[in-house]
C-alpha cells in the first residue's frame, strides 16, 4: 500500500502517484518526478504547484526561513502543461 501524502497547495490528501515530489536544494526548488532525490520533499499537484510557489507554501513546508526560488520548478510545470495540451 502506498502512503498517503498531502498536497501542500490545496492540502488535499492524495495517493503519491497523483502528486509531484519537489525538493529544495540550496534554496532552489527542483521537481523530483521519480521521487528519488535525497533531502526533504514536499508533495504537490501539478496544477497546484504555481499557486504553492506564489503563496510561499514550499518555504513553509521546508522551514528554510528564506523564500525558496521556484523558477526551475515553474519552468518544469509549464513544460508539463504544454505536453498535456498536446495530448488533448
Ligand atoms: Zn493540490
Amino acid at each position: 500500500m502506498n502512503p498517503i501524502r498531502s498536497c501542500i497547495g490545496c492540502r488535499k490528501r492524495e495517493n503519491p502517484t497523483m502528486l509531484l515530489r519537489v525538493v529544495c536544494v540550496e534554496g532552489k526548488l527542483f521537481p523530483d518526478p521519480r521521487a528519488i532525490a535525497p533531502g526533504r520533499g514536499a508533495w504537490v499537484h501539478q496544477k497546484c504547484a504555481g499557486k504553492a510557489v506564489e503563496h510561499g507554501s514550499f518555504t513553509r513546508a521546508y522551514r528554510c526561513g528564506a523564500q525558496c526560488d521556484g523558477s526551475e520548478l515553474l519552468h518544469y510545470i509549464n513544460e508539463m502543461d504544454a505536453k498535456d495540451m498536446k495530448l488533448k
